[in-house]
């Protein structure tokens, strides 16, 4: 099977999935979006009211705010890999609970060896502490975390993870809003030029 079919796969077990509470609440399974070949993953914590609606990640408001900072990188939404930790939309939007987490992270770990990203953002505390845990790193908050690269061996592949404040932290504290902004660009430093969005061609066309 391609990987693209076995992503696809993943996508269409999360969409009728039922292993956890959460999928008696929600509308929508928000499996991710992106491609099998994206050389870059953000892994957010678990959709929220916008995205149980749509079924895409990060559409709300806090996407919005994800996609200023993916264009201040240098990155479009074509070029990564959007998804979530939880799947399923928590009623009231509260955090995922362990038990939640430990059945569902099942489906983000069968993306990322498909994926196999070079790069993996998390953002927040619940992103970042499964994806340490799963790196054997020591994790004690976002707040110390954030603001440097970490070299990880997740499941026997390499990869560079950038821990970040969550987006939608910074809807309600402007000191995170400078700080996601900052670790954006200090992202742009850190990616290889492959990665980043072409700049649009000369559009010198002779009238
Ligand atoms: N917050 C998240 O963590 N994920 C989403 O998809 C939307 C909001
Ligand atoms: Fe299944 Fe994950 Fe949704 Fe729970 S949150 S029902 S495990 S897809």
């Amino acid at each position: 099977m391609s990987e693209k079919m076995l992503l696809d796969a993943v996508a269409s077990e999360v969409i009728v999935c039922e292993k956890c509470p959460l999928s008696k609440s929600r509308k929508n399974a928000v499996p991710g979006v992106g491609s099998h070949d994206s050389r870059l993953m953000l892994i957010g914590e678990a959709p929220g009211a916008s995205e149980d609606v749509k079924g895409e990640p990060f559409v709300g408001r806090a996407g919005k705010f994800l996609d200023t900072l993916l264009l201040m990188a240098g990155l479009s939404r074509e070029k990564v890999f959007i998804t979530n930790i939880v799947k399923c939309r928590p009623p009231g939007n509260r955090e995922p609970k362990p038990l939640e987490i430990e059945t569902c992270t099942a489906y983000l770990r069968r993306q990322i060896l498909i994926i196999r990203p070079e790069f993996i953002i998390t953002l927040g505390s619940h992103s970042t502490s499964y994806i340490f845990s799963m790196a054997e790193l020591p994790f004690s908050s976002i707040t110390k975390a954030r603001g440097r690269t970490y070299k990880a061996s997740i499941w026997d592949k390499e990869a560079t993870v950038f821990p970040m404040f969550h987006p939608a932290s910074a809807l309600y504290n402007p000191e995170y809003e400078e700080l996601l902004v900052r670790d954006f660009q200090f992202l742009r430093t850190k990616l290889p030029r492959t990665i980043l969005k072409r700049k649009q061609p000369n559009s010198s066309c002779a009238r």
